[in-house]
């Protein structure tokens, strides 16, 4: 498995620490209850990993027609399990660096160009520039 390792200085790691916030905290409101409810939590550099238990449960009862497995919301990235944290990391960690350049402005920025996507008649998710962004960095995987 391919891993992106960010070697930046610490103000950096910082800066974007902070400037993913909002997400980083959605993402905890998520991740904590899972782990009360038996999902796995697991720091990976500067991210925290959480998988399995009830999360998966939940993650699979999502509406997503491409299927959820995984989900990053900042610097937390949930996974429907292990498995599929390590088969999709890379990705996800695409997505981090793209939550730590964009901030609080991703999300909005990530549902207006899969909108924008949708109103040219293309697939809204996978004709998405930031997860184009994230299979080319993070490499082709199957679900
Ligand atoms: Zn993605």
């Amino acid at each position: 498995m391919r891993t992106i390792r960010l070697r930046r200085p610490r103000l950096n790691l910082a800066a974007g620490l902070l400037w993913a916030a909002p997400y980083s905290l959605l993402g905890l409101l998520v991740a904590v209850p899972a782990w009360a409810l038996g999902a796995r939590l697991r720091r990976v550099d500067h991210t925290l990993e959480c998988s399995g238990g009830a999360l998966g449960g939940w993650m699979l009862r999502l509406p997503n027609r491409h299927r959820l497995v995984a989900l990053t919301l900042g610097h937390v990235i949930l996974g429907v399990d292990a498995a599929a944290l390590q088969r999709l990391g890379t990705h996800e960690r695409v997505h981090v660096q793209q939550y730590e350049i964009w901030g609080p402005f991703f999300g909005p920025a990530y549902l207006l160009e899969s909108l924008w996507q949708g109103l040219r008649g293309r697939d809204p998710y996978l004709a998405n520039r930031f997860e184009r962004q994230a299979y080319a960095k993070g490499g082709p995987f199957t679900i």
